[in-house]
């Protein structure tokens, strides 16, 4: 199987083409490098169809069959690595250290999740009477996935879709299909026809699957613009939904740590990915006895920071995956320049060609402006003062977002206490970004609807299902 050329879809567990394609564009050099299908109603159609018809079979057998079957993708992610990993970096543009970091996470996620079961609760046994309650797949799922992480996130929607008996058609983003779609084919007669189906094409795409009412649930990834929009959609056949949508993540370091360990953990931490992380650090708040100190180390540990061509030997950094959010952030970064804001590193943009962003760090701007309020999504990060335990905290909540936060101390139980009342899914304490299959992962407030992971996230692809049986009945 050829990594680098040949794009098709699959349906039914075939290859599937289509009269119009679209392009994709390696955002480090703005050459298109492949044609992408891209998915008319027929194929939609198609698709779904596969998925419904593979479902009674795949949702009968054994967990331990399906367990098996997901396990062995990630041994046919983990053969193919080095591919993945190139074209990863070629479509997406993060450098060799995140790309390694994904395909390993893919593999992980697929052996991991195919460890997990959802045992049926006996909740009562007596003479003559049993109650239980077992899950039961919901049917086809639709997964909806975003471009920053474009195979891990899918394999995060497929592995437990498809443990707990679902099949699902999965659509990923239109800036980042190429490795889903090699996933795809990887997965022809391996998984029986059917049970994985792999479509690409624009938002529509996603659009008709979120109103069809062959699919039970939609999974999704993706800014909570869109995730509005999913919700409101999805109303119609009552879909359930799993959003995981932006956030605007705190990191709060107080006085105690020690500033030179601590800077290196907080460039990861806020530029990892280039930024385009839905859990990346996006507003510093560091307590004013260390702002001086603090600023400055982490101004001098990003200056050792190499942003480049991912391909290239050497590159931390790769671009900003597309133009379109590219053009945003030059916006955010000129409402800066207008409003005054002091930059302490970055800040210029070189002409193309790539979508490169620097390495950009701002001085204590108003907890008002654009650059602290939304959503980079790149690598711009607002450094903040503050003196106050309780004002940190009021400021740290207040956001519409509730995806993470992190809080760097040297005493862990002030931390802890902290933490407490961050309104966040997760909160690190002096350590930041260890997911786990097994660890609960979901937003508070507009950061999203439900959990990914763990036996919760799992449980989201299930109805829960209650027989009652009386064997002492008069009727028998
Ligand atoms: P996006 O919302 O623009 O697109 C995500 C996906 O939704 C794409 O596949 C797109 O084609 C599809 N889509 C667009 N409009 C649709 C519609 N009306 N109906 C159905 N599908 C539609 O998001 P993006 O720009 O690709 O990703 C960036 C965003 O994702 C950021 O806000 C980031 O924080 C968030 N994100 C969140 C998490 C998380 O786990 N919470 C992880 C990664 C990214």
């Amino acid at each position: 199987m050829d990594f680098f050329s040949d794009y098709t879809m699959t349906i039914e567990g075939a290859g599937v083409s289509s009269a119009k394609t679209f392009d994709a564009v390696n955002p480090a050099t703005e050459a298109v490098i492949a044609a992408v299908p891209d998915a008319d109603r027929a194929i939609f159609d198609r698709a779904v169809a596969s998925a419904k018809r593979a479902f009674p079979a795949w949702s009968e057998k054994p967990w331990r069959a399906r367990q098996d079957l997901v396990s062995k993708l990630g041994d046919l992610i983990e053969q193919n690595a080095e591919d993945f990993i190139r074209l990863l970096t070629m479509e997406q543009g993060k450098a060799r250290a995140g790309a390694e970091w994904e395909i390993g996470g893919s593999v992980a996620w697929c052996r991991e999740i195919a460890k997990q079961a959802l045992e049926p609760d006996m909740v009562e046994n007596t003479d003559g009477r049993t109650v239980e309650t077992s899950r039961t797949p919901l049917g086809v799922v639709g997964g909806i996935t975003p471009w920053n992480f474009p195979l891990l996130l899918a394999v995060w929607k497929v592995a437990p879709a498809l443990v707990a008996g679902n099949t699902i058609v999965l659509k990923p983003s239109p800036f980042t299909p190429l490795c889903t779609l090699k996933f795809g084919e990887l997965t022809r007669g391996v998984l029986p026809a059917g049970v994985l189906n792999v479509i690409s094409g624009g938002n529509e795409l996603g659009e008709w699957m979120t109103r069809c009412e062959d699919i039970r649930k939609i999974s999704f990834t993706g800014s909570t613009a869109t995730g509005r929009k999913i919700m409101a959609s999805a109303s119609g056949n009552l879909k359930r939904i799993t959003l995981e949508l932006g956030g605007n993540d705190p990191a709060i370091v107080m006085p105690d740590v020690d500033v030179q360990a601590t800077a290196k953990e907080l460039i990861w931490a806020a530029f990892q990915n280039s930024a385009q992380f839905c859990v990346a650090a996006k507003r510093l708040y560091i307590h004013e006895d260390i702002y001086d100190a603090l600023a400055e180390a982490l101004v001098e540990y990003a200056r050792t920071v190499k942003v480049g061509d991912g391909l290239q030997q050497g590159v931390d950094l790769g671009p900003i995956q597309n133009a379109m959010q590219f053009e945003k952030l030059k916006d955010l970064l000129a409402d800066s320049k207008k409003n005054g804001h002091r930059f302490l590193l970055g800040g210029q943009i070189e002409d193309g060609p790539g979508y490169f962003v620097p390495v950009t760090i701002i001085d204590n701007p108003p907890e008002d402006s654009r650059v602290v309020t939304e959503e980079a999504f790149g690598p711009v990060l607002p450094l903040l003062k503050f003196r106050d335990t309780e004002d940190v905290i009021r400021r740290a909540n207040d956001t519409e977002y509730g995806l993470a936060a992190s809080i760097w101390s040297a005493d862990a139980d002030r931390a802890r206490n902290i933490a407490q009342r961050i309104e966040a899914g997760t909160v690190w304490i002096n350590e930041i970004h260890t997911f786990s299959p097994h660890v609960a992962f979901g937003g508070h407030k507009q950061s999203g609807i439900g959990i990914e992971n763990s036996l919760h996230g799992l449980a989201e692809y299930t109805n829960s299902k209650t027989i009652v049986t009386n064997r002492m009945a008069p009727v028998s």
